[in-house]
């Protein structure tokens, strides 16, 4: 996935089904893991959100981080 995606509200653009989070999606709404690409770098920094559905918790907004290396640009307007 690329790093020129508009995240200052919704990282993705698209809501994850929160029940078919693979472990990967689970890591970066837990923030430990970049949203952008997936790094596991220890100084992330918040990045805007993800958002997930599900039948019963209903839409859920989610911070997200990115890694150094990706854009941040949640604050780049
Ligand atoms: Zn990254």
């Amino acid at each position: 996935m690329s790093c020129t995606l508009h995240i200052h509200v919704d990282y993705l653009g698209v809501d994850l089904p929160l029940a078919g989070l693979s472990p990967l999606q689970a890591a970066v709404l837990d923030q430990a893991a970049c949203a952008c690409c997936h790094a596991t770098a220890p100084d992330l920094r918040p990045a805007g959100h993800i958002y997930t559905t599900s039948p019963t918790a209903g839409r859920l907004g989610w911070a997200v981080s990115v890694c150094p290396a990706c854009p941040d640009r949640s604050t780049a307007r």
